[in-house]
C-alpha cells in the first residue's frame, strides 16, 4: 500500500496543476497568407490570442522575425520573406505570443516553400569585360560590403502603408531568380526583376520611405535604396539621374529617379529589388499581397 501511494502521489500533484493553469483555453491564432509559399515568396502573418498579448514575434528555421504591427482588430501583423535559395520543403514556423499578464502562447505552422525552377541565362562578353582589375575588385568589394550592412539595420517602425505600387509600368524583361553563367562561370543569381524602360522614364517609389543610400555602383550604375521599416527594403538601379538624396522621405508613387542604362545594364531598364529582413525575395510575389496590407 505505502509503495502505491509514493508512485501515485505526484501523477495526482500534477493532474491538479494542470487542471489549475487552463491551458486549454489559452490560445494563439495565426493566419498565414498565403498558406503555401515559393522561393522568392513573402507571407503575411497575423496572430491573435485568446487573451491579451503584449508581442508577438515569429521563428523561421530558427531565425527570428517580428510581428510587429498592431491591426485595428487588435491582430499582430508581420510579413515573413522567403529567401530565394530557401530548401524547398516543410519548415516550422513558430509564432510566439506573450500575453500582458506573462504566460507564453506558440503555435507550430508547417509551412511549405515550393521550387521554383528558375531560368538559366547564359551570357557570352569579352573576357576583358569580365575580369576585374585589382583596384575595381577593391572598389565592387566594399560597394557589397556596404549594400550588406545596410541591410542589416532594422528601423523600428513601419514606413510602408497599404499595397505597394510598380515603379515603372515597363514589361518584364529578365524576372528574378535567374541563374546567370558568364562565360562558363556560374555569377550571382538575378536577385530583382528587371522592368522595361526608355531611358529617362520616371521610376517611382514602390512605398512609403526613407532614402538609405544614393550612390554611383559599379555592376548597378546609379542606384536608389528605400528603407520601409521593419526590415524592408527597396533598391532601384542603373537609374540615369537619382531625384532624391539620402536622409530624405518620400511617398507612395513620388518620383526617385530616372530610368537609365548605368553600370553594368545592356540597355535601359530598371533593376527592381526587394529585401525583407535579409530574405531576397521577388517584388512581384510581394505585390501578390497588396489586397491584404492594411494602410
Ligand atoms: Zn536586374
Amino acid at each position: 500500500m505505502q509503495i502505491f501511494s509514493r508512485t501515485l502521489a505526484p501523477v495526482v500533484i500534477s493532474l491538479v496543476l494542470f487542471g489549475g493553469v487552463a491551458y486549454a483555453r489559452d490560445i494563439l491564432t495565426v493566419e498565414v497568407t498565403p498558406s503555401t509559399v515559393e522561393q522568392g515568396g513573402v507571407c503575411l502573418i497575423i496572430a491573435s490570442g485568446s487573451k491579451p498579448l503584449k508581442t508577438v514575434h515569429g521563428e523561421f528555421d530558427g531565425a527570428e522575425f517580428p510581428l510587429p504591427l498592431v491591426a485595428r482588430d487588435g491582430t499582430f501583423q508581420g510579413l515573413l520573406g522567403i529567401d530565394m535559395n530557401k530548401s524547398p520543403g516543410p519548415h516550422d514556423l513558430r509564432v510566439i505570443g506573450k500575453t500582458t499578464d506573462g504566460e507564453l502562447l506558440i503555435q507550430v505552422h508547417r509551412l511549405r516553400v515550393e521550387r521554383v525552377a528558375f531560368s538559366t541565362q547564359r551570357l557570352t562578353l569579352p573576357q576583358s569585360m569580365v575580369d576585374l582589375d585589382p583596384e575595381t575588385l577593391e572598389r565592387v568589394n566594399k560597394e557589397s560590403k556596404r549594400m550588406r550592412t545596410l541591410f542589416k539595420g532594422y528601423r523600428e517602425e513601419r514606413l510602408w502603408r497599404g499595397g505597394f505600387v510598380r515603379p515603372v509600368e515597363g514589361e518584364v524583361t529578365t524576372p528574378f531568380g535567374v541563374r546567370r553563367i558568364l562565360n562558363d562561370q556560374p555569377r550571382n543569381p538575378h536577385t530583382g526583376v528587371d522592368l522595361r524602360a526608355m531611358e529617362g522614364t520616371p521610376i517611382r517609389a514602390c512605398n512609403d520611405g526613407v532614402v538609405v543610400l544614393v550612390d554611383e555602383l559599379f555592376f548597378n550604375g546609379k542606384s536608389v535604396v528605400l528603407d520601409h521599416g521593419f526590415g524592408m527594403y527597396s533598391m532601384y538601379f542603373h537609374l540615369s539621374e537619382a531625384r532624391v538624396q539620402e536622409g530624405e522621405t518620400v511617398a507612395k508613387g513620388n518620383v526617385i529617379g530616372l530610368a537609365g542604362s548605368t553600370g553594368r545594364a545592356s540597355g535601359p531598364h530598371l533593376h527592381w529589388g526587394i529585401r525583407l529582413n535579409g530574405a531576397r525575395v521577388d517584388p512581384l510575389s510581394m505585390m501578390e499581397l497588396n489586397d491584404y496590407l492594411q494602410e
